[in-house]
């Protein structure tokens, strides 16, 4: 079957389009060049040929500084030493700044990432909760007593700040990931230098010079812009770095992670996903199908919890994919900044080629497209939602990351069965299981191994609950009250003490 998918063409003429944004990386307080005054130049993959963005391209030299800022600013400033209190009511106003800049940090993101504005909105918005939610459990973050060791003794657990945290953020969700930790690491009384991706660092940046009007002080958190290898690894390797945090490739992540092994260093990594979406024969389908559409084609299909694996109930099958057809055929896909889009387009046009080369790949290996399978549009990295039957688990449409918006359907006839094909992947980052049956839904959650599940829903997220993968996923968890633990030290003190005189 063949759905007519709805695109618009990008506008060229749209006055947000028009200028290049000039962006200074922000560095102890102060905006600043890279030293050597090189630039790098951000295209919009959206609108060929068009420059959105220029951001400094930052060295080992430029991120020495900003971690010599950081590590200052922790050693000596007075952010570590404030009451939490005092720390909560800046990162309020922080939340509320990034709130009241919605549409600026919206479109900065349409043009640079291409996602569509609408979704830009929401993700601002969200953020702005995390910032919040943050900022209230940075007001009682608590240690432990133990006041069973005996007469003439007392345990104390002290929470401490970790030190200076490096976090390295990817293209997709700069803003909202983040939010996702900057206000976690910074709650806990850690500073922070980030490097988001050269692509898309505009957000970030915006972020960081808004958290400075809000009264945050000079050095608690830094934006060094760059390549990655040149000023993101850095984090792993300098002594002045206490933990490092890293979102993105499973290939980048390893190297991260052996790093900060060799150097004994405190490591978070949220890697990728291939999210199963299992369906059993009694789950409302219609509900079903709408947040199965959503869970693999919001964002083109870019997201790290993507559902890009259906499993489905063989008795419902047939039903399932028609519903889910006829709602990707109506995903309005086009110019990111045009308020109907609900998708917009594909990173670059290096990965817009990675994703053909999967969808042609699947072909080959006999798997057959149910819909889709087309670029949209004549220029811009536009693909259409892309849906494959007769998919084989060593295919590797079933088993790599593809990042763009491509469902990989299996089928089951009993829940077993279910189970080891949601299992069936060296990821664990996200699931979800539609039944209406809550015994079926929990006990099919407990045993797939992923760490961010829903039951009759996909994609939903709250700052309360934590995040994070299981198996090739990651390490670690981000959000929650779990998520300060990340950047907190522990400290045990054993108190002897002398009987009452
Ligand atoms: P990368 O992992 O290469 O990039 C993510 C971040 O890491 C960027 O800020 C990048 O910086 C930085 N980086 C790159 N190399 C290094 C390094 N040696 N040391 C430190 N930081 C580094 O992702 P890609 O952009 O190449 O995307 C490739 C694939 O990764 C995607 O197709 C997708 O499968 C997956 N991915 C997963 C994401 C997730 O949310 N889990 C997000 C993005 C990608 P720079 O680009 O500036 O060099």
């Amino acid at each position: 079957m063949t759905a007519h998918y709805r695109f618009i063409a990008p506008r060229l003429d749209d006055p947000r389009l028009l200028g290049d944004r000039r962006y200074s990386m922000l560095i102890g307080g102060a905006s600043v060049p890279a030293l050597s005054g090189e630039t790098i130049t951000r295209e919009s993959p959206a609108h060929p040929g068009h420059i959105v963005s220029t951001i400094p391209k930052g060295s080992r030299a430029d991120a020495e500084r900003a971690i010599a800022a950081a590590r200052a600013a922790f050693d000596s400033g007075p952010w570590p030493r404030m009451t939490g209190a005092e720390r909560s009511r800046i990162m309020y106003r922080i939340g509320e700044s990034i709130e009241a800049n919605i549409e600026e940090l919206a479109t900065i993101e349409a043009l640079e990432v291409g996602k569509a504005i609408s979704q830009a909105r929401g993700e601002m918005g969200y953020s702005a909760e995390l910032w919040r939610y943050a900022a209230g459990q940075a007001r009682g973050l608590e240690g432990e007593t133990y006041n069973d060791l005996g007469t003439n003794a007392l345990g104390l657990v002290l929470r401490e700040a970790a030190g200076v945290v490096g976090i390295i953020t990817p293209w997709n969700f700069p803003l909202l990931i983040g939010s996702e930790r900057i206000p976690w690491a910074i709650g806990a009384g850690c500073t922070v230098v980030i490097k988001p991706s050269e692509f898309t660092s505009g957000s970030t940046i915006r972020m960081a010079e808004l958290a400075r009007e809000a009264g945050l002080p000079d050095g608690v958190l830094n934006v060094i812009t760059g390549y990655g290898a040149d000023v993101g690894q850095i984090f792993a390797e300098h002594p002045d770095v206490d933990a490092v945090n890293f979102t993105g490739s499973q290939r980048v992540g390893r190297v991260i992670g052996s790093l900060a092994g060799q150097n004994i260093k405190r490591v978070g990594l949220e890697l990728g996903g291939k999210g199963p979406q299992v369906v059993f024969a009694d789950a409302d389908l219609d509900a079903a199908a709408a947040k199965i559409s959503g869970g693999a084609f919001h964002c083109s299909g870019q997201a790290c919890i993507a559902g890009s694996r259906l499993i489905v109930a063989d008795s419902i099958a047939d039903k399932l994919l028609e519903k889910v057809e006829a709602l990707a055929a109506k995903i309005v896909t086009g110019d990111p900044l045009n308020d109907a889009s609900n998708v917009g387009a594909l990173i670059h046009h290096a990965h817009f080629e990675k994703v053909v080369g999967y969808v042609e790949e699947g072909k080959a290996d006999g798997a057959t497209i149910y819909s889709g399978g087309t670029r949209l549009g004549e220029a811009g990295a536009f693909f259409a939602p892309t849906i494959f039957t007769g998919v084989k688990p060593e295919m590797s449409i079933a088993r790599d990351e593809i990042f763009g918006p491509v469902l990989s359907t299996f089928r089951f006839s009993d829940p077993e069965e279910a189970i080891a094909l949601a299992n069936d992947t060296p990821f664990g980052l996200s699931a979800c299981v539609w039944t209406n049956n809550l015994s079926t839904g929990l006990q099919a959650i407990r045993r797939i191994k992923a760490g961010r599940t829903w039951i009759n829903g996909m994609g939903d997220g709250t700052p309360q609950m934590p995040i994070g993968g299981y198996k090739q996923s990651g390490i670690g968890r981000e959000l929650g009250r779990h998520g300060f633990d990340e950047y907190s030290e522990l400290k045990n003190i054993h108190v002897t003490l002398t009987d009452l005189r």
